[in-house]
């Protein structure tokens, strides 16, 4: 068994999703950016997962993050609805709309952590409403590296909490819409080192199918997405990927250095495109260790080339 120095804090919604694309409509599926995020990071390191659900929730699903090794002491189960989601896709995957919400649980949602849990050294606040992100970061007690990821809504809806938000992580990760949306800026390295300025040391812009761009202070770093031949459902990849990259800093363990960080992104491209070859999480579901190693030396052969 592995010896790790570090654990995995993730904070973000737990979901009921209902996804219609061009291949399938399927309803009542796992979602949420916690769900994804932590399934994806307990491939690296042990993982602690902060959220609400209600009775509804089925218990297959609270099966499946026991047997990935995902911690639930900080997992609510309260009387009412889950949160619920729905989305409808293009013919071509890349775009996206939210046909509609339901906050449900999510409503009176004041998330508390377990004593033990507040020292934990990596904090994933994954995509949830910036309010609950502040209220989960005041109780962790001198955590080494914070992550954020956000979404077009809060943007738009919690713009004041949000930039609070901003200003206490290490790394925020956004799309490049979003990126975008937040500073006004087209150009992503601009928009990216605006983004910087508004607090985080780092900021990771990811660009879908496009991959992502990974800036710092005298630091950048482009990596390409994985290239697959069929997509079945893009919904959580951006969790997977967030997830996967914290879950890989608290494996590597320590203060993040930039050469880990660059790992770390490599990490969360590959898990995420393992996300997207199944719906919900089902691919995750089937994955082991053996092949996501195998497409991490594979995407290393296709990304280098001699000096
Ligand atoms: P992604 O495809 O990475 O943007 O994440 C999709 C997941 O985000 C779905 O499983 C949804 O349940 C979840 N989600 C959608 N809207 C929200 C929201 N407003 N707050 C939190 N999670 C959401």
């Amino acid at each position: 068994m592995e010896n790790f120095t570090s654990k995995t804090l993730i904070v973000g919604s737990v979901a009921l999703d209902d996804i219609e694309n061009s291949q399938a409509a399927k309803t009542q599926l796992l979602g949420g950016s916690a769900s994804y995020a932590s399934l994806a990071a307990s491939f690296f390191a042990p993982t602690r997962m902060v959220g609400i659900v209600g009775d509804d929730f089925p218990q297959e699903h609270l099966d499946l993050f026991a047997e990935r090794g995902v911690q639930l002491d900080g997992l609510q189960k309260v009387v009412g609805k889950t949160f619920a989601w729905s989305g409808v896709y293009s013919e071509n995957m890349n775009d996206r709309e939210t046909r509609w919400v339901e906050l449900n649980v999510f409503a009176d949602f004041r998330p508390d952590l377990p004593q033990d849990w507040m020292q934990t050294e990596i904090v994933l606040l994954a995509n949830i409403a910036p309010q609950l992100q502040l209220h989960v970061l005041s109780q962790v007690q001198k955590p080494v590296f914070v992550i954020a990821d956000t979404m077009d809504l809060w943007i738009a809806t919690a713009k004041d909490e949000l930039l609070e938000v901003i200003k206490r992580v290490d790394l925020l990760v956004l799309n490049d819409g979003e990126a975008r949306q937040l500073t006004g800026l087209h150009n992503l390295l601009s928009a990216g080192e605006a983004i910087r300025d508004l607090g985080p040391r780092f900021v990771i812009i990811k660009k879908g199918e496009h991959g992502a761009i990974l800036l710092g202070h005298n630091e950048t770093f482009v990596l390409p997405a994985f290239p697959l031949s069929e997509v079945h459902d893009p919904t959580g990849a951006g969790d997977c990927f967030v997830g996967a990259f914290a879950g890989y800093l608290a494996k590597a363990g320590g203060v993040p250095s930039t050469e880990t960080l660059r790992s770390a992104a490599i990490a969360g491209t590959v898990l995420a495109s393992f996300n997207v070859e199944d719906f919900s999480v089902e691919r995750l579901r089937k994955l082991d260790k053996e092949q996501l190693e195998e497409r991490l030396q594979t995407f290393r052969h296709m990304t280098s080339w001699p000096a």
